[in-house]
């Protein structure tokens, strides 16, 4: 690394920190020859998995996709952004550090589910919702009831008819 003020190639790195899980480094550095400090951030490359399609039609990998399935399934709810940035950098690390050559997409699906499973349980039926056919998730998502799964996928039908719930209540 050059110093950047006098151009020697004689700098000493005096501090070194890691972010976003290990993807990136910053650098704190000193020229040997006129005393300059200065900062680099090094982006480490990795070398990521081929995404194999059901149809087996191969992709490369890509952030955004996930991070668009995280959007949407997380829209209105408590999650901010830098969360699901974190759950992409987990994923990508997993991936990076599993030296597999090919992987499925389905795997990947998996990978998300499970990051969501702990993040938010709305979040994560809808992100099962977009990923298999409702009537797969049904039978997926054991343990909750069917009125519980349509509840989440679609809050506004509930949200937005208080009448129901007077209904229901003259009932008894
Ligand atoms: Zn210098």
């Amino acid at each position: 690394m050059h110093c950047p003020k006098c151009q020697a190639s004689d700098t000493k790195v005096i501090d070194s920190r890691h972010f976003d899980l290990g993807s990136a480094v910053r650098r704190r550095r000193r020229c040997e020859v006129c005393q300059y400090r200065f900062t680099t951030y090094e982006q480490i490359e990795m070398e990521l998995p081929t995404i194999v399609k059901n149809d087996g039609r191969r992709e490369i990998f890509e952030r955004e996709k996930i991070m668009n399935g995280l959007l949407k399934s997380c829209q209105k709810r408590p999650i901010s952004v830098a969360e699901l940035n974190n759950i992409v950098d987990r994923i990508e690390l997993l991936l990076a550090q599993s030296g597999q050559k090919e992987i499925k997409s389905e795997d990947i699906g998996k990978m998300v589910m499970e990051e969501l499973k702990k993040l938010d349980p709305v979040a994560y039926v809808r992100f099962a919702s977009f990923y298999w056919n409702f009537d797969d998730v049904e039978s997926f998502v054991s343990g909750l009831t069917h009125n519980y799964i349509k509840k989440v996928l679609n809050p506004e039908d509930f949200a937005s008819n208080p009448e129901k719930q007077n209904n229901t209540e003259s009932l008894n």
